[in-house]
């Protein structure tokens, strides 16, 4: 599953991946609606964790 992507919610701080996303077919937080997120590659939290 390469093509899976995090997100991050700004407002609650929930994280989601974009299969979440697109259960509800728009870029925004299922939890709070919040428009407000930051994409988080799961490749690139590896990598800092193995540093
Ligand atoms: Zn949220």
């Amino acid at each position: 599953m390469s093509g899976e992507i995090l997100y991050k919610c700004w407002m609650c701080g929930r994280s989601f991946s974009n299969k979440e996303i697109e259960l509800i077919e728009r870029i925004s937080c299922p939890y709070c609606s919040s428009r407000v997120i930051v994409k988080i590659r799961k490749d690139v939290w590896k990598r800092v964790k193995a540093e």
